[in-house]
């Protein structure tokens, strides 16, 4: 997929967030007037899980967005966090949104080669899911350093460790100022969200 169709991909799902909110207005604009930078390889892609993320915290997600890309670098599933809307699903992180929607096509992951992206490194839920769906690369924009399963890996049980081998999970290479957005916009909600979260058991341990 050239850089024209990203674009225009990336622009639809910018004229679906709103204008309401003067934070994410910005990093709306700021999206927007973002030129690629083809000194990397992973920009354009990067750039619309930065579209995606920004998406999600529009629709009272956390901030993060994932497309899975074909060895062709067409965009195959793209999604954003879904955590809380249109309903409170713990499980519905972006990876898992992505891979839900692309196992239900049933394309045979065993002839083509994936590549996911996804603005925020993944959690353990997500990592785990990820070397069991057998997608072999997983790139990230912003490294999460306090929720980040890639840096932890060697702490997996041994059974996951043997079926991680082979795969790739490292950071994207895309521009500074991706990674800085990336990072940013998961920041714009996620302690509200957190304590959201908390709030949810809170209620049900006290019924
Ligand atoms: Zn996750």
């Amino acid at each position: 997929m050239n850089n024209e169709k990203i674009k225009e991909s990336g622009l639809k799902e910018i004229a679906k967030i709103g204008l309401e909110n003067e934070k994410i207005s910005r990093w709306r604009t700021r999206l927007l007037d973002y030129k690629f930078n083809d000194a990397y390889p992973d920009d354009k892609y990067v750039w619309l899980t930065n579209v995606l993320a920004l998406k999600g915290v529009n629709s009272g997600n956390f901030g993060v967005g994932c497309i899975l890309v074909d060895v062709y670098g067409n965009v195959v599933v793209q999604g954003h966090n879904e955590v809380f809307h249109p309903y409170f699903r713990s499980d519905r992180h972006a990876e898992m949104v992505v891979m839900d929607e692309f196992e239900d096509i049933q394309l045979d992951i065993s002839k083509i080669q994936f590549t996911l992206y996804t603005s925020l490194e993944s959690c353990p839920m997500c990592f785990v899911r990820l070397i069991t769906s057998g997608v072999n690369k997983v790139l990230y924009a912003s490294p999460d350093m306090t929720g980040g399963m890639v840096r932890e890996k060697k702490n997996l049980p041994q059974f996951w460790l043997d079926l991680y081998e082979g795969k790739v999970f490292s950071q994207a290479r895309c521009s500074q100022e991706l990674i800085n957005a990336a990072n940013e916009i998961f920041h714009l909600n996620v302690d509200e969200l957190i304590k959201k979260i908390k709030n949810i058991h809170a209620m049900k341990k006290r019924s």
